[in-house]
C-alpha cells in the first residue's frame, strides 16, 4: 500500500485503485490521464511487459464507464526507446492497437532532449492512422517552435509543458522568465494554428493566458495538471465548465516519482515533513 502523503501524488499500486481514483475525480467533472510508473528499461522483455500492462489498463478504462473518457500517457523509455527505436515503435504499436480497439486516447510524454526526434517520428507514424493521440512538447527547448510547425499539420493533440528535464544551455532556455516567455509565445501559436490545445501547467498565469486566447480565437483547450498539485483549482476550473484532466501516475515504482514531486517544491516537502512529524 502507498503510505499517506505519497498517496496524494500517486493513484495506487494497481489498476483497480487507479480506476477508483479516476472515478472519484470523474464524479467532480475532472478527467484522468493514467500513467503506469516506469522508465528507462534496457531489457526488451520489460518494455514488452509494460506495453501489455497498458493494453490491460486500456481494456479496464474502456469498461470503467467514466463520464469524462479516461486517457493514458506513456513514456517512450518505458516502451523501450533506450534499447532501440525499433523496440519502442513495436511496443508503442501494441499500445496503440489496444487503444484503437477500445477508443481510448493515448498521450505520449516527452523525455529528455536526446529523445525528441525519435518520439516525434514515432508519434507521427502512429497518429496518422490513429488520431486519438497526443504528444507533449517542452517550452524550454529552443527547437520547439519548429516542432510545433510540424505537429500542427498532423492529426492528434499537443500538450504544452515548460519542461521537466535539464537540457544543455545551447539547446534550451534556462531562466524561468525566458521559459515562461517561450510558453506564452507557443500558446499564442497553438491557439492560432492548432485545432486544440492542452495546457499542461499549474501556473495560474498560463491558464489565464489560455482563457484569453480561447476567447479571442475560439480554439478549444483543456487544462492538464498533476495529481496532488492545485487540486482545488482543478475542481474550480471543471465547475466553471473548462475541460480539465488530471495526470495520475500509479504502479509499484512510485517512490522515485514521489521524491521528485517533493524535491520540486518546498511546499510539498513541508507538507510531507509535517505529516511525518505528526505521525
Ligand atoms: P511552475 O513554473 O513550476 O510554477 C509556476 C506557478 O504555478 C507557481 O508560481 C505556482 O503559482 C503554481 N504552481 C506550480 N506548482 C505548484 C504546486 N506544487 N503547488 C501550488 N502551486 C503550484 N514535463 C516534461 O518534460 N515532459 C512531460 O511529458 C511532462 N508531462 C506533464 C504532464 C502534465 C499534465 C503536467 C502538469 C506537467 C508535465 N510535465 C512534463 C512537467 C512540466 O514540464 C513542468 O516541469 C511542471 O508542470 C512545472 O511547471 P508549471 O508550468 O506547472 O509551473
Amino acid at each position: 500500500m502507498i503510505p499517506p502523503i505519497a498517496n496524494n501524488f500517486v493513484a495506487g499500486e494497481d489498476v483497480d485503485t487507479a480506476l477508483a481514483h479516476a472515478r472519484r475525480f470523474d464524479e467532480q467533472g475532472v478527467g484522468t490521464i493514467l500513467n503506469l510508473l516506469g522508465e528507462h528499461y534496457d531489457d526488451p522483455a520489460d518494455a514488452e511487459q509494460e506495453a501489455a500492462a497498458y493494453a490491460a489498463l486500456i481494456r479496464a478504462l474502456a469498461d470503467a464507464d467514466l463520464s469524462v473518457a479516461g486517457c493514458i500517457s506513456v513514456k517512450p523509455s518505458q516502451l523501450g526507446l533506450d534499447i532501440s527505436e525499433a523496440v519502442f515503435r513495436e511496443q508503442l504499436g501494441t499500445v496503440v492497437e489496444a487503444a484503437r480497439a477500445h477508443d481510448i486516447f493515448v498521450w505520449m510524454d516527452m523525455e529528455d532532449h536526446t529523445t525528441v526526434d525519435a518520439t516525434l517520428d514515432a508519434f507521427e507514424a502512429h497518429v496518422t492512422t490513429y488520431p486519438r493521440m497526443g504528444l507533449c512538447v517542452q517550452a524550454n527547448l529552443k527547437r520547439t517552435r519548429e516542432d510545433l510547425r510540424r505537429l500542427v499539420d498532423l492529426p492528434g493533440r499537443i500538450r504544452l509543458v515548460k519542461g521537466a528535464y535539464d537540457p544543455p544551455p545551447e539547446l534550451a532556455y534556462r531562466e524561468k522568465a525566458r521559459v515562461n516567455r517561450a510558453y506564452h509565445d507557443h500558446l499564442a501559436y497553438l491557439f492560432t494554428h492548432a485545432d486544440h490545445v492542452a495546457v499542461g501547467s499549474h501556473d495560474p498565469e498560463m491558464i489565464e493566458r489560455a482563457k484569453t486566447l480561447h476567447a479571442e480565437h475560439g480554439t478549444p483547450f483543456e487544462v492538464q495538471m498533476l495529481m496532488g498539485v492545485r487540486e482545488s483549482a482543478q475542481f474550480d476550473l471543471a465547475a466553471a465548465g473548462y475541460d480539465v484532466y488530471q495526470y495520475a501516475p500509479y504502479g509499484t515504482k512510485w517512490l522515485s516519482y514521489f521524491y521528485r514531486r517533493v524535491r520540486e517544491r518546498k511546499a510539498n516537502a513541508l507538507f510531507a515533513l509535517r505529516a511525518i512529524v505528526s505521525g
